[in-house]
């Protein structure tokens, strides 16, 4: 069997095949639990924190690093390119969770997707409020007092609110910059933010933000950028030196290239036993997964992957039934202490909805080891006060 990606759906596949056996495909060896990417970028949490091994995480998995590069359907085979060279895998099952990638990133734009990115975004902004306090002129202070992200889904809200609670966390060392303005945008296509979330945790959000004194432009895209202004298609011109962007993934472009039927937006069609044909299945964000609990393919979430997961681990174990899975509720953490979930009709805010949305993203991390150094963390974090420092600029110096 092999399991081609390892990321939220992949790593769960593998996980629960267990002594079924499989071979996971990946880049990395670890898997990148996103919901807590905001909290590495904000320095909540130590970054390593928020990515799980895969092998121990799949105990019972062989790992192969390297990336699929291309798939023979009739012979059974894939390519996958390692460090050590091109390697053929034979397999009985194939299994593609290769997820989405964002779409071209425009220029002057710094990307949210993987934990370098979360590291290089935090070193940014910490660098802007340095930038800022070396500025003389009001009109530069303010610029880089500016922070514009685009794409409201559940990257670019928790980072945007994550990182504005750094920033105002940060400025007690900084008392030249306190009376300055700070401007944070949020950017959507949509006509609301979290617009992949079917269920009214987009509006909610949406208030708590506003409250917060964050502006949100829906209905609107980036129409234009350089490294000093971004340019709505609404006609606002922005002037930052942060634009962040997270809009817009698509899926593995690889998928093209393998000869499995893709819908209208490329990603994989997929039966409700998650079949792709025999002997192929596909799940997470490079399918299109009917739901036979909803009224609408899956959204790209971490909880519909896992479902997903689970379901396919049972189909591929002598147990095929149709996928399904009602929604239960959805939470977002939107800084420290504050957060939303809309679970079973309750809606909650602030403490308690940060709260939940913790001890939901807590149940969900796999591996005990990993749960304890994530709760070490948090506890750290509430006992003391949030660490400003920039991580990964410090050179190599000579003869090391
Ligand atoms: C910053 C961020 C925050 C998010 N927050 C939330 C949240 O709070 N709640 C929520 O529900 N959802 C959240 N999401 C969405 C969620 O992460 C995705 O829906 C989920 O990860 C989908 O799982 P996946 O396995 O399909 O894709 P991924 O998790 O992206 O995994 C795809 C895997 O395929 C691997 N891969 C790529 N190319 C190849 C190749 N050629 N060969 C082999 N492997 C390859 C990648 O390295 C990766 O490991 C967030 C997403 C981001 C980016």
């Amino acid at each position: 069997m092999l399991v081609a990606g390892g990321g939220f759906a992949g790593a769960y596949v593998a996980r629960l095949l267990g002594e079924r056996g499989a071979t996971i495909v990946s880049p990395d060896n670890f898997m990148l639990f996103t919901p807590l990417l905001p909290e590495a970028a904000s320095g909540t949490l130590e970054p390593r924190h928020t990515v799980v091994p895969l092998r121990a995480m799949c105990p019972d998995a062989d790992l192969l690093l390297g990336s699929l590069t291309a798939v023979d359907l009739e012979a059974r085979t894939a390519t996958v390119e390692t460090d050590a060279g091109q390697q053929l895998v034979h397999w009985d099952e194939l299994v593609l969770a290769l997820g989405a990638v964002p779409r071209a990133v425009p220029a002057g734009a710094l990307s949210f997707k993987s934990l370098s990115e979360a590291i290089h975004l935090r070193n940014h902004v910490l660098r802007e409020l340095e930038a800022a306090d070396a500025e003389l002129d009001d009109t530069a202070r303010r610029e880089r007092l500016t922070f514009v992200f685009v794409g409201a889904g559940y990257a670019g809200v928790e980072a945007l609110a994550e990182l504005s609670d750094l920033t105002d966390d940060a400025l007690r060392f900084y008392p030249r910059l306190r009376e300055v303005p700070r401007r944070w945008v949020l950017v959507d296509a949509a006509p609301k933010i979290l617009p992949e979330i079917p269920s009214r945790l987009g509006e909610y959000a949406a208030r708590e933000l506003e409250a917060r004194g964050v502006e949100i432009h829906v209905g609107t895209t980036l129409a234009s950028s350089t490294d000093r202004e971004a340019v709505l298609g609404d006609g606002t011109h922005i002037a930052t030196r942060t634009l962040v962007w997270t809009a817009g993934v698509l899926p593995h472009p690889l998928l093209r290239e393998l000869g499995v039927p893709l819908d209208e937006r490329g990603r994989v069609v997929v039966d409700e036993l998650l079949r792709v044909r025999d002997h192929v299945w596909a799940l997470g964000d490079c399918a299109r997964v009917p739901n036979r609990k909803a009224d609408h393919p899956d959204p790209p979430t971490c909880q519909h992957a896992l479902r997903q997961a689970r379901r396919l681990a049972k189909n591929l174990s002598g147990d095929p039934q149709p996928y399904g899975y009602r929604m239960l509720g959805q939470v977002a953490t939107l800084g420290r202490y504050k957060g939303i979930a809309d679970v079973l009709g309750l809606r909650l805010r602030g403490f308690p909805g940060w709260f939940v949305t913790r001890s939901y993203h807590l149940y969900q991390l796999p591996l005990t080891s990993r749960k304890l150094r994530v709760v070490v963390d948090w506890t750290v974090a509430l006992l003391f006060k949030r660490d400003v420092v920039e991580l990964g600029t410090f050179p190599l110096s000579e003869g090391h």
